[in-house]
């Protein structure tokens, strides 16, 4: 099975990746539900909707400093740097991801889609145009405001009932029907309407390599090689970077 996938490797030209918490989660990253802070008493939801930001940012934004803080310690583990690799050596690897920790980017990634957004950066909340990366500087005040129009700031993430940012979704759409080879890793491929991207993957004739410890939803064809391992285990040795890592 490795064997086959070493060799799927080498010969894909139009190859993709898509990857899911798992993929952060084996580097350290946290998820907060409910831990001790101010926003204890509060939902996921009310923490991470537009209505929530602007009836309690105070609360909102203390629970995202908090999230950021934890995860300044977080470095991309091996697997981050396979795939690093790879896109160097391949010259062409859309990596498209779940997750808005900015771990790909942070392990040297370029031609990364976030179709989450990134917890690395807010906006304008009012739409003035105001953006910036969330620096301890700009996290100095609770919550941050706009200092061009006075509104306050938004995490540059979807928020709960929000749509997913449509340019990166359908390029994400458009990149699974022409790619020859999908990784999807760390991911239950559970969530709508990003579970689509893999499906469509396959419905087009792509060969799908699973990087996953626990079972998916994925189907079992001959089409999907799902490797039962983690993706810091795996991925240096599907690349060839092993030895070096
Ligand atoms: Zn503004």
């Amino acid at each position: 099975m490795i064997n086959r996938a070493i060799e799927l490797v080498r010969k894909s030209i139009e190859p993709l990746v898509f990857t899911g918490a798992g993929m952060s989660r084996e580097s350290g990253m946290r998820t907060f539900r409910g831990e001790d802070g101010l926003w204890n008493e509060y939902s996921p939801e009310q923490l991470s909707s537009i209505s929530g930001l602007r009836s309690n940012p105070e609360v909102v934004w203390d629970w995202y400093r908090m999230r950021l803080m934890a995860s300044e310690g977080v470095v991309p583990h091996a697997g981050y740097e396979a795939l690093t690799y790879l896109q160097k050596e391949k010259g062409n690897l859309p990596v498209i991801t779940q997750n808005v920790d900015g771990l790909h980017r942070l392990a040297g990634q370029t031609d990364v889609l976030e179709i989450h957004g990134s917890m690395r950066t807010a906006s304008c909340l009012d739409g003035c145009g105001f953006s910036t990366e969330l620096t301890s500087e700009v996290l100095k005040n609770i919550p941050p405001f706009c200092p061009d129009c006075g509104a306050i700031l938004r995490p540059d993430i979807v928020l709960f009932g929000e749509p997913l940012p449509q340019e990166v979704i359908l390029r994400s759409y458009r990149l699974a029907e022409k790619c020859d080879l999908m990784f999807v890793i760390g991911t239950s491929v559970q969530v709508w309407p990003a579970a689509g991207i893999p499906f469509t993957a396959l419905d087009k004739g792509a060969v799908i390599i699973e990087i996953n410890p626990v079972q998916t939803e994925l189907p079992h064809n001959e089409n999907v090689i799902s490797i039962r391992r983690k993706a810091g285990e795996i991925l240096p040795l599907l690349f060839g970077t092993g030895e070096k890592i």
